[in-house]
């Protein structure tokens, strides 16, 4: 099947670990040119040598930009525009999860959970749209998680504000079509950078990778038994991002291995 990525722009912000890279390896693969970012320049450096090595240099564009701040994202978009002349796709990628209880979620730690949920939609979304009204098949895939419809004990703070941003996915599928579609993935839990910096900061309490990946499974009773790989939602985000999902805009895929309790 033809996914009709070659030779299309995409922007994968946090590309530069986990899922996001998992994703600029699979668009590259189909033929894509991909700008990445993130904050951190040595971990940006790696993964863009391990495309650039892959894929050659002229598909793959790495830029440090923080999504949260405005002219980082203006010099991103400038950037990406002067090396590829303009842009088809924007996966809103960077982020993370904060899990903490309830009594130790300080009114800060809920304002700064809106602000990175939020802005990390918001100032991509915003930088990037006349470049997406220009290219005749504009895509934009939200990452979120499942706690935006299935709310989590310690993750009350991230999950309000995960089901806000998954209603302003929707709400910009009405206002910016038919130029640009809007769609959302919601993940379960998936093996990546995050995941590995919990366990390194101990939270597994003694227990091995492993084992601690397979409790927290079996915690969260995923059907499929296990966490979910990065190139797994990669899968899922490409496709709502190509020209096989055009006529597929506002639509929510979850990519939880069954984790997901509703109808
Ligand atoms: P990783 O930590 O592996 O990757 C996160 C990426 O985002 C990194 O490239 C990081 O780079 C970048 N990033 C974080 N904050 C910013 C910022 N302010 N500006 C620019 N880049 C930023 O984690 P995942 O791959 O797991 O996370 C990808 C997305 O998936 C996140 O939004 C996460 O919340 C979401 N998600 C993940 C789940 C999972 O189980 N893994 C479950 C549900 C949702 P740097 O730190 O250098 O900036």
């Amino acid at each position: 099947m033809d996914s009709g990525l070659k030779d299309r722009v995409a922007v994968v912000t946090g590309g530069s670990s986990g899922i996001g890279l998992a994703t600029a390896e699979l668009l590259l693969s189909e033929g894509a040119k991909v700008a990445i970012c993130g904050r951190d320049q040595a971990r940006l450096d790696q993964a863009s040598a391990g495309l650039e090595q892959k894929f050659g240099k002229d598909h793959v564009l790495a830029q440090r930009c923080d999504v949260l701040n405005q002219p980082d994202v203006a010099a991103l978009r400038d950037a990406v525009e002067k090396r590829f002349g303009g842009a088809d796709i924007l996966i809103n990628n960077a982020g993370a999860g904060r899990m903490i209880s309830w009594a130790d979620t300080t009114d800060e730690i809920v304002r700064d959970e809106l602000n990175l949920k939020f802005f990390s939609v918001i100032h991509p979304t915003r930088a990037f749209r006349p470049l997406l009204e220009r290219s005749g098949a504009g895509a934009i895939v939200c990452v979120n998680a499942l706690v935006a419809v299935q709310p989590e004990k310690f993750m009350i703070a991230t999950g309000s504000a995960r089901a806000g941003v998954l209603t302003m996915a929707k709400g910009l599928s009405f206002e910016l079509a038919p130029k640009i579609r809007v769609n959302s993935v919601l993940l379960g839990l998936i093996e990546s950078g995050q995941w590995e910096r919990r366990f390194k900061a101990g939270l597994s309490k003694g227990k091995s990778r492993d084992e601690w990946f397979a409790e927290l499974a079996a915690d969260r009773h995923i059907p499929v038994g296990r966490f979910g790989k990065p190139h797994e939602p990669a899968a899922a985000i490409v496709f709502l991002a190509s020209p096989l999902a055009a006529f597929i805009t506002g639509a929510t895929l979850e990519v939880t291995g069954g984790q997901g309790r509703h109808v």
